[in-house]
């Protein structure tokens, strides 16, 4: 049997877009492998984000090369960097960009002879690569706010809303499959429904289609905008107990004036209201965001402002990263273009300041007792815990436990927290 094993990058979106390319060599006969060196070919789903990822899919690219076996790469850099990639590593067999998922196999079918030519990437087909009990759920694709630092748009194109008789129908497989927790996302959450022309549907109503699925315990919103973020999306995470507390809402910075710069809506009043209005209506609510330090025109104050911003919202997890001056961006253009080691600098005295934070608010934790699902173990034999508090990627701090019992993944259970550390926390299970 013919085999595959895919390298993907980037976030979590284009995760799930590597695990529907699965789903398509699966349904073309393809067997699934870890192993490059197993492989017949060999996909490289690559992410052309910002420099440090361009980077980091090119070094992929290269290194997969080296196994002499047939090489396919996919994803966000193929799909911005097409010409460019085929001639600068022409050893690739196939390059297939993002425009051309639809027909994935016809572009296959010039490297493998036996796919159906006329198959394509499908988002009902897929391959889950996150355990199996866990997933993610993407619900449309590209975005229209068209933030002037960021490649996105010109790379997945215009926001569009999956339909939401699909999302339902693959919340449900996803479901009976095992999987206890459904993490929703698309780069603009908070905007589903809206370029729906025949029926008024919007994420509040997508929610109350996932509650409907009993089987479900977790569902986890990612990448909300924050002007979009209303009252009802609040109070309905606040009085439903499936909803993880969770709002995830990337800021990328706290002053007016860069705000505007960056083409994004809402001022640094708004977001201090919006995270306080958050917190009064949702106790229990963990805040996450991402900022972005060295944005052309930022200034020494800029950057202590938004540390003093916070040190008033205080959120639970925090990452950062530099400006990247990507071309084709409107601030690619723009005058005060700030140097790389002033950008890491800055990097590194928010860094500082949010392990303080961090710190503090994990301390509120202990003697909390949490209940969540057992997601597996470390090499010292601790059980690693997600619950309401941490989303599945890196960004947020883990939670080690001990347990005087065997556990297994997927197990639902109450843990109670003990110790605490500057990202992390420790904790035993604990049994009313
Ligand atoms: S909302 Fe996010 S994905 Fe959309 S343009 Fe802004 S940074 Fe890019």
């Amino acid at each position: 049997m013919k085999k595959v094993g895919i390298v993907s990058l980037g976030c979590m979106k284009n995760r799930v877009d590597s695990e529907n390319i699965l789903g398509l060599f699966d349904r073309s006969g393809y067997e699934i492998t870890n192993d490059p060196k197993d492989s017949d070919i060999i996909v490289i789903n690559t992410c052309g984000f910002i420099e440090s990822s361009k980077k980091e899919s090119i070094e992929n690219i290269l290194e997969m090369i080296q196994y002499g076996k047939k090489v396919v790469v996919t994803g966000c850099l193929a799909q911005r960097y097409l010409e460019d990639l085929k001639k600068e590593i022409p050893e690739v067999d196939l390059y297939i960009p993002i425009k051309d998922y639809s027909h994935f196999n016809e572009k296959l079918s010039i490297i493998d002879k036996d796919v159906d030519p006329t198959l394509g990437v499908d988002d009902e087909y897929r391959i889950v690569s996150t355990g199996p009990y866990s997933a993610y759920l993407k619900i449309g694709e590209g975005c229209d706010n068209r933030c002037s630092y960021c490649a996105i748009p010109i790379i997945r194109g215009h926001f569009v809303s999956r339909d939401y008789d699909s999302v339902i129908k693959e919340a449900k497989e996803l479901a009976e499959a095992g999987i206890k927790e459904i993490i929703v996302l698309e780069q603009d959450t908070t905007k589903y429904g809206i370029d729906f022309k025949d029926k008024k549907v919007d994420i509040v109503d997508l929610l109350h289609g996932l509650l409907a699925i009993k089987e479900f315990k977790y569902i986890r919103l990612l990448y909300l905008y924050p002007d979009e973020i209303s009252d009802e999306l609040i109070e309905l995470i606040g009085k439903e107990p499936r909803l993880t507390p969770y709002f995830d809402v990337p800021i990328q910075h706290s002053e007016t004036h860069i705000l505007k710069d960056m083409y994004r809506r809402g001022d640094k009043e708004f977001l201090i209201k919006l995270f306080s209005k958050i917190r009064n209506k949702v106790p229990n609510a963990v805040l996450r965001t991402t900022v972005m330090v060295g944005f052309p025109g930022e200034t020494e104050e800029d950057v202590d402002n938004l540390i003093e911003f916070m040190k008033e919202v205080k959120f639970d997890h925090l990452g950062a990263f530099t400006y990247s001056q990507e071309e084709g961006t409107p601030a690619a253009y723009f005058p005060n273009q700030i140097d790389e080691e002033v950008k890491k600098k800055r990097l590194a005295k928010v860094m500082k300041a949010q392990q303080k934070i961090s710190y503090a608010l994990n301390k509120k934790h202990v003697d909390e007792v949490m209940s969540g699902m057992v997601i597996g173990q470390d090499e010292h034999g601790n059980y690693l815990l997600r619950s309401y508090w941490n989303a599945p990627d890196d960004v947020d701090g883990k939670i080690f436990f001990t347990s005087h019992k065997p556990l297994q993944s997927g197990d639902i259970v109450k843990v109670k927290i003990n110790s605490v550390f500057v990202y992390d926390m420790m904790g035993e299970l604990y049994e009313d």
